[in-house]
């Protein structure tokens, strides 16, 4: 079982990282479903590419993917090769094959050999995980946001996205998918993270609207939208306030773990189960509303 409400910490520990992040620094460490997930062949077979796989929701989903039956790849930034090594050591725990793939996806030029690589790797691609995400969050106003820090937020949530994207749609046959992460903050925004928001509520809009474009190839397009989710990207992107009263403030009283997101995504990539859902957003947050 995933951790629930009476074995969750209430207030985390006071701690901070430098994007972006690693999990074995971090107390206690998320629970990404390494001793609970138990797949039953749900996936069986498929190639799944997954952005950011290397820690937080990501390893998540490559854990459960894998247990599903399907062969992963999975991308991250270069200062995150121990949490991608540990990533894939979970993926051939499972007995699959895990393809890891260093990259920064800002610039379009990684993202279309990104793509390339990891078709040619797998043998081919069913299902596209755009996970990899940043935020930063800032206690000063608009006018602070430098041009770079926006830049950065615009590239990694958006460009890289709608460029994996691009390069995967030829690759897809009818019946594969793509998923995407959004958030909460698509739809109760922080004022700290004004670009960051800004950012998930346009996923949502690509999702709908491109579920339109690919349905009549039988290509399914959703996302998910995670609520306060403890991963590496909490303690390297927020104060230290925050980050020991996160998700407190939900309905549910707590964070979620990883643990309990990536079943979302395997529900949303599963061809069976989820043969008819498509433009769909599917909030994960803790009881609060995603509309
Ligand atoms: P995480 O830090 O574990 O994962 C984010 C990953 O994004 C990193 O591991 C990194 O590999 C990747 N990434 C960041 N910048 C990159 C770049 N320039 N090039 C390539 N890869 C890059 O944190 P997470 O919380 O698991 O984040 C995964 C997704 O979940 C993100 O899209 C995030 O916005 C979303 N999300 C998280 C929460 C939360 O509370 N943790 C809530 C809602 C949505
Ligand atoms: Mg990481």
């Amino acid at each position: 079982m995933a951790q629930t409400g009476d074995d969750q910490p209430q207030e985390f520990p006071a701690q901070q990282q430098e994007p972006p992040g690693l999990t074995d620094e971090m107390q206690p460490v998320p629970d990404h479903g390494e001793r609970s997930y138990q797949g039953h062949g749900r996936l069986a077979g498929l190639k799944a590419l997954i952005t950011g796989g290397d820690s937080g929701i990501g390893r998540a989903i490559a854990i459960a993917y894998a247990r599903e039956g399907a062969d992963v790849a999975i991308s991250y930034l270069p200062e995150e090769k121990p949490d991608g090594e540990a990533t894939a050591a979970l993926v051939a725990e499972a007995g699959q094959r895990c393809v890891s793939l260093p990259a920064d996806l800002t610039e379009h030029r990684a993202c279309v050999d990104l793509m390339e690589t990891a078709v040619g790797e797998l043998g081919g691609l069913d299902i596209l995980v755009n996970n990899a995400g940043y935020q930063m969050a800032r206690s000063t106003g608009i006018e602070e946001i430098s041009p770079e820090q926006l830049d950065r937020v615009m590239r990694t949530n958006l460009y890289a996205l709608f460029w994996l994207t691009q390069a995967a749609v030829r690759h897809l046959k009818p019946g594969s998918c793509i998923i995407n992460n959004s958030s909460i903050q698509a739809y109760d925004p922080s004022v700290s993270l004004l670009d960051y928001a800004a950012t998930k509520a346009a996923i949502n809009n690509f999702t709908v609207n491109l579920a339109a474009e690919l349905g009549p190839r039988n290509i399914r397009v959703n996302a998910v939208a995670p609520g306060p989710i403890w991963t590496p990207l909490q303690p390297a992107t927020q104060p230290v306030e925050k980050v020991k009263a996160f998700g407190q403030d939900t309905p549910l009283g707590r964070a979620g773990q990883p643990a309990e997101v990536a079943p979302a995504f395997v529900f949303l990539a599963s061809p069976a189960e989820a043969s008819y859902v498509s433009g769909t957003v599917l909030g994960v947050t803790g009881g609060k509303p995603v509309f």
